[in-house]
Formats: structure tokens, sequence, C-alpha cells
């Protein structure tokens, strides 16, 4: 595996449905990949039935992240960016039977086939799933051993890191320090590397690199949208009021400019945070339970500062940076650092792209970036019943807010005394998720998850 971050910005902003990249999205691609290896597979008997098994956080929180519906929608062809959200969220309500098709065969399944187990222990990595072509007497006749390793990555055992590509980026760089080092050496912007290696990387031109760019922008736009028209409850046994449109609505009667401003950046983030919540479809940045902290800030500058689409580019490209860093050096998984790892990686993305937007000194990006992460330290994920909602929607609209406060921190002063470095940040984040205990990472046995509805 390559040490230097070689993977696409458009691996870690995708869309796909809510609630949960690592839950969801994850599953559901990790049983199209099922399909297309157990097609692929010198089978010596043709199989009887399949069987897939969630093991870990994907046990313990995947009923109320849907994880079960995702794999059974991979399994009928479904693939993330265009999922048919009605149609998944109806899936193994029933006992209906469906059918996968391998190619050369196809098996029936139901709500059965897919298992919450919480007795197999996971591999390598909290979210294992183990996807099975059984024969006729149960015996195992095909394996397929998948981690959903956070933002909708998934990685198959015994295989590489699928994270990045065998290209070799022109720009080279690990960490914050590097892509610093870069930018001084060459006079460029943090934006401008990115684009220098997306080219490389997903041999894209610089065209098709904005257009793909713009789009994500449009869905994330879509998705703030959505979720400030739509009012009414959320699935799930919470009983979950939507908010984002009421607080938004209230906003428009608000006296003053600064009191207005701070209510529709937090409705915006909400919003598109509900939608998640929904099962609807947004962009991971850098994951679904965190959908909401860019959208808002992209909304927020669009409307409130009307950034050009070239300055809002600038801004995704450099939350891509900081997304790639901390996930290469950390982890941008609830499970695998709870939600420091989530909302914390969000808002130093949705900082740093303040920042660049107004055209900030790489330095100073990286000081706004360290700043709202850094007081994110020690976030746990503890989702009550499993679901994505309490926290998660009100945490990316503080996610949203402290963004913004940290660009005002990062650009007072000199930023080249400043203390602690982002990288820094990203180590103690990474060993404060490890010494985090179990229950307080995606499982709902800890935190909130107990001292509230589920008590
Ligand atoms: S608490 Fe944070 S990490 Fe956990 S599910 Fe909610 S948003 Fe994701």
């Amino acid at each position: 595996m390559n040490d230097f971050i070689n993977s696409s910005i458009f691996d870690l902003f995708k869309v796909g449905p809510g609630p949960s990249s690592s839950h969801t999205i994850g599953p559901m691609r990790a049983a199209a990949l099922f399909l297309q290896r157990g097609a692929a597979a010198n089978l010596k008997n043709v199989p009887a039935s399949l069987e897939v098994r969630l093991c870990g956080s994907l046990a313990a929180t995947g009923q109320g992240h849907g994880s079960n519906r995702a794999v059974a929608a991979g399994l009928l062809g479904e693939v993330p960016e265009n999922c048919n959200t009605e149609r998944l969220n109806g899936l193994l309500s029933d006992e209906t039977v469906y059918q996968a098709d391998f190619g050369k065969f196809c098996l029936n399944f139901d709500r059965h086939s897919i298992i919450f187990d919480f007795k197999t222990p996971c591999l390598k990595f909290q979210n294992t799933m183990f996807m099975r072509l059984l024969d006729s007497d149960g015996t195992i006749i095909f394996e397929l051993v998948v981690y959903s390793t956070g933002g909708g990555t998934i990685v198959v055992e015994g295989e590489d890191d699928n994270n990045g590509s065998i290209a070799i980026p022109p720009y080279r760089f690990r960490n914050m320090d590097g892509i610093l080092r870069l930018s001084a050496k060459y006079e460029l912007s943090i934006a401008e590397i990115m684009v220098g290696n997306e080219q490389v990387i997903s041999e894209l031109s610089k065209v098709e690199i904005n257009d793909k760019i713009d789009n994500l922008i449009v869905r994330m736009l879509d998705s703030v949208e959505r979720g400030i028209v739509a009012d009414g409850v959320l699935p799930g046994p919470i009983g979950l009021h939507r908010k984002g449109g009421c607080l938004y609505r209230n906003s428009k009667k608000m006296k003053f400019e600064h009191e207005r401003f701070l209510a529709q950046l937090n409705a915006w983030a909400l919003a598109a945070s509900e939608e998640n919540a929904a099962g609807n479809l947004i962009v991971t940045a850098p994951t679904s339970g965190a959908a909401g902290v860019i959208p808002a800030v992209v909304k927020m500058l669009r409307e409130t500062y009307a950034m050009s689409d070239e300055k809002l580019r600038i801004g995704m490209l450099t939350a891509g940076a900081v997304g790639m860093i901390a996930r290469r050096n950390a982890s941008i998984s609830g499970a695998e650092v709870g939600c420091q790892g989530e909302i914390g990686v969000a808002s130093a993305m949705a900082a740093a792209m303040i920042a660049a937007v107004h055209a900030a000194p790489s330095k100073v990006v990286e000081c706004a970036a360290e700043i709202a992460l850094e007081h994110h330290l020690g976030l746990t994920c503890d989702p009550v019943y499993g679901y994505v909602q309490i926290p998660c929607i009100e945490r990316n609209a503080v996610g949203a807010v402290t963004a913004y406060n940290a660009y005002l921190l990062a650009t007072a002063g000199n930023s080249v005394s400043q203390k602690i470095s982002f990288d820094e940040v990203v180590a103690a984040m990474l060993e404060t998720g490890q010494r985090m205990c179990s229950d307080l990472k995606e499982t709902s046995r800890g935190g909130l998850a107990r001292h509230s509805l589920c008590e």
C-alpha cells in the first residue's frame, strides 16, 4: 500500500441514502460486490442459498441504521448514488421473498437471510460482514468478508485497503504538515494541490473535476432544500419531529441580522441532517451521520456571502484535503473513534472550507481546521435507539456553528504562532478513540443511548 494519500476526493464525498455511510452505504456497496464476486467465483456446486451476517457495531445499531435493508438493496442491484430510497425503506418489512441475480444463478432471500449477529466476533474492524453462499446442507461454499471502514468505504479481507488508487500523484503528502510544505514550496493553495493530484488519481480533466464537484454541491444544496420544506416526524421509535424548517421560518422573523445568520446556519444543518435521518439521498461529508455540517456551510457561503461556483470548488477541495488527512492518520468512523471522527472531522473540513473561500493563507486554513477538531476531541458516539437522530441531528448544527467560530478564531492574531498543529490533534483523536470504551463507539450501549429513552 502506498504511504502517501492517493485517494480521490470523490471517494470521500459520495452521494447515497441515509442514515449512515458505514452502516447503510458501506453494506449496500458490499452486497453489490458480493453479487459480483459470487458470480465470478469458481464454485463446485450451484449454491442453494445465501446468508449475510452483520457483526460488531453493524449488529448493535444496524436495525436503526437500516443496514439489513441496505444489504438487501445491494443484492437487488441498487447502487447508493441512484438508489430508490422509497423502495429501500420498504424492504424486509414483511415476509416477502426477493431474488438476487448472480448472473449464472439466482438465489432467493428474505428478511431472515440477513442476520444481526451479536455473537461472531469481528475480525480486523468493528463493522465486519460475512457474506456467504451455502449449499443445500448449509455448508459454506463461498465467503466474502468485508469491512465497512467509514464514509461508505469498504475493504475486503485479505486484500489491500482499496481506498487509494495505484496512481502516483504529483504532490505527495501524508499529513497536514506535508501539504503545507508543498503549498509553500510550489506557492500553490491547498485546493490547487488537490486538483493537481485529482487529475492523476481519477484521470479526469480539470473541467470534469469541476463538473463533478458542482454536482456534489447541487446534491448537498438539494438535501438542505428538501429538508427545509419537510415537516413531520422522522422514522423510528423515538418519534422525533423535524425542526430545520421551523427554525428557518422563525429566522425570517428575527429582528437582528446576526441572530438570523446563526439561526439559518443551524436550520440548514438540521435540514440536511434530517433528510439523512429520513433515509433520503445525501452526500457523505465525510460521513452520512455528519451530512449536515458542510452542506449548511456551503449554503451559507452561497446565500449569505454570495460566493461563486469557483470559490465553492476551492472550498470543497480544501475540505476534502482535511477529511483525507484525518481518515489516513486516524479515522472518520464513529465505530472506530467515536463522533469526534464524524462531526469533529466534518466541522474541521467546514472550517477549512470557510477559510479557503475567503482566500486565507494555507496556514490559516490549517489553523481553522485544527481549532474545530480540537474542540470535538473526546466526543463519543451514542445514538439513541441506534437511530442517527439523537444526538446526531443537533450535533450537525453545533458542528456547523463551531466551524464558523473556528474560522473566526483562526483569523485572529498570527497563525504562525499557533501552538497546536492539525496533525497533533488528529493524533490525539486517534489515541482518544482507541482508549474510548467500545460502548461509546456506535453500539448504543453507553452515553445518551443509555440515559435517555432506552432506559
Ligand atoms: S453520534 Fe455522531 S458518530 Fe454517532 S451516529 Fe451520530 S453522528 Fe454518527
